[in-house]
C-alpha cells in the first residue's frame, strides 16, 4: 500500500491566489461584457519585456546550442562557474560583501529555494514567519511536516507567527526571551506584502539573536532591487556575523523580469551550520551542494546566460531602467491611494502598496467591492494572514496606463 505524505492533507483551502482567480473567473462570467475591463494588480507579475541584453544573450546562447562545436548538454547542477562568479562579484563582492562563488547556487527561481531548502535540515524545527507572510514559506512547510493542525481563523500550529502590524511598522519584532526561541526564522525584506524595509538596527538585533540561538534565518531578498534606504540592508551579509547564520535567496524574476524565464539564486555561506541531536555542527554549504547535485541537472543553459548579461553594464543599465519603471508605477498608486485618504505603507522600496481598507469593509469584501465596482484585482491582505486583515496589497507589477487608470477608478467607488 502506497502512504500518502499526509501533511499534504493538512493545507487549507489553498494558496491565495488560485482563491483571487476564482473569485475573479466567477465575476468574468457573471458579468461577460465587463470582463475586457478587468486590471489585475493582484499577483506580483511583471508586464515589461525583457531587457535586450538577457534577451541577445540567450539566443546567443540558442545559437551555441545549434552547432555541434559549442553544443552543451548537462552543465553543474549547481550553475555554470562563470556565472556563479558573475553574481558573486556583481551582487556582493564589488558591494564590499565576501561571498564566495562557489556558495551562490543557481535556480529556477527563489519560490522553490525557500521550500527546498527545508530539506537539508532536520524535522522538529521550530519555524518563525512574519504575519502577514509570503504564503509560500508557511505551505512549504506545513508539506515537510513543521506545523501541526490548521487553525480556524488561519494559520497553523506548531508555526511561530510574528506580528507585523501598524503598531512596529510591519517589521517584526525580536522574540520576546519568554518565548521558545525559533530554530528557522524567514525574513523577506523588502517585503511581501507590506511593502517595508527592514532597517539596520533591527537586522543586526535578528542577526544576534540567531547567534545566541543557533538559529538560522533565511532571508528572502527577491525585492532586494527596488530597495533605495540607504539604513536598510540589501543583503544580510552587510550585517556582520551573518555569514555565521543567514541563508539569502535571491530572485530574478523582479530585477530582470524574469518571472516566465525562471532563474533565481540561493547564497549559502560555508560559516553556516545546523547541527545534530547530539549538538555536532555541520556546514549547511556541502549538504545544499550533494543535494543540487542530486536532485537536479541545474538550470538551462540559455537561461543561466540571459541571468549572466544582466550583469553586464548594458544589463544593470536595462534592469535600473525597468526598477525604475515600476517604482514609478509604485509612486503613482500610493499617491492616490493617500490622496483617496487611504492609510498607506510601501511602494517606496518595493513594487508593492500595502493600504488600509476603509471603514466598514474587512480585506475579502474590500476585494469584492473593487472588483465588482472598480473591476480591479487587489489582494486581500488577509489571505497572507491574520495580522493583515483590514488591509490589501496593491502591485505595482502592470502597464503605466492600466496604473492610471486604477487610480482613476478607485476614486470613484
Ligand atoms: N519571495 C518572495 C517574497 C516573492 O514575492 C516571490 C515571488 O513573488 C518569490 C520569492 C519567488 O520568486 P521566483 O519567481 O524567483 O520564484
Amino acid at each position: 500500500m502506497a502512504l500518502v505524505n499526509e501533511h499534504y492533507l493538512k493545507l487549507t483551502a489553498g494558496y491565495l491566489f488560485p482563491e483571487i482567480a476564482r473569485r475573479v473567473n466567477a465575476f468574468a462570467a457573471e458579468v461577460p461584457a465587463r470582463a475586457a475591463e478587468i486590471i489585475r494588480c493582484g499577483i506580483g507579475d511583471v508586464t515589461e519585456p525583457l531587457p535586450p541584453s538577457a534577451v541577445a544573450a540567450m539566443r546567443a546562447a540558442t545559437d551555441e546550442l545549434a552547432v555541434r562545436a559549442t553544443f552543451k548538454g548537462y552543465g553543474p547542477g549547481t550553475g555554470y562557474e562563470s556565472v556563479r562568479a558573475a553574481i558573486a562579484q556583481g551582487d556582493f563582492r564589488s558591494r564590499g560583501l565576501e561571498v564566495a562563488d562557489d556558495e551562490i547556487f543557481l535556480s529556477d527561481g527563489s519560490k522553490g529555494d525557500c521550500g527546498g531548502i527545508l530539506e537539508i535540515l532536520g524535522a522538529g524545527n521550530r519555524i518563525a514567519v512574519t504575519d502577514p507572510v509570503y504564503p509560500v514559506y508557511v505551505d512549504a512547510n506545513v508539506m515537510f511536516g513543521n506545523a501541526g493542525a490548521a487553525m480556524t481563523g488561519g494559520g497553523y500550529e506548531g508555526i511561530t507567527y510574528l506580528p507585523c502590524q501598524e503598531s512596529n511598522g510591519f517589521l517584526a519584532d525580536i522574540p520576546s526571551s519568554s518565548v521558545p526561541a525559533p530554530d528557522v526564522i524567514y525574513l523577506c525584506s523588502p517585503n511581501n506584502p507590506t511593502g517595508t524595509v527592514m532597517d539596520r538596527a533591527r537586522a543586526e538585533a535578528w542577526v544576534a539573536y540567531a547567534r545566541s540561538h543557533r538559529s538560522i534565518l533565511f532571508w528572502d531578498a527577491a525585492y532586494e532591487a527596488y530597495n533605495r534606504d540607504a539604513n536598510a540592508p540589501r543583503s544580510i551579509y552587510e550585517i556582520a556575523g551573518a555569514r555565521e547564520c543567514a541563508i539569502e535567496f535571491r530572485s530574478f524574476s523582479k530585477s530582470g523580469g524574469f518571472t516566465g524565464v525562471r532563474c533565481g539564486y540561493t547564497v549559502v555561506p560555508k560559516s553556516v551550520c545546523a547541527y545534530t541531536r547530539e549538538g555536532q555542527a555541520v556546514s549547511l554549504h556541502g549538504l545544499w551542494t550533494r543535494r543540487w547535485n542530486t536532485r537536479s541537472n541545474g538550470v538551462s543553459y540559455a537561461v543561466q546566460r540571459g541571468a549572466e548579461a544582466l550583469y553586464t553594464e548594458a544589463g544593470r543599465r536595462e534592469v535600473a531602467a525597468l526598477v525604475d519603471f515600476y517604482m514609478e508605477n509604485a509612486r503613482i498608486l500610493r499617491e492616490g491611494c493617500t490622496n483617496l485618504g487611504l492609510k498607506t505603507w510601501g511602494g517606496v522600496n518595493a513594487p508593492y502598496v500595502w493600504a488600509k481598507t476603509p471603514s466598514g469593509f474587512d480585506s475579502w469584501s474590500y476585494f469584492d467591492h473593487l472588483l465588482r465596482n472598480a473591476r480591479v484585482v487587489t489582494t486581500p491582505g488577509a489571505g497572507f494572514g491574520r495580522c493583515g486583515e483590514g488591509y490589501f496589497r496593491i502591485s505595482a507589477f502592470n502597464s503605466r496606463a492600466n496604473v492610471q487608470e486604477v487610480v482613476r477608478r478607485l476614486a470613484t467607488v
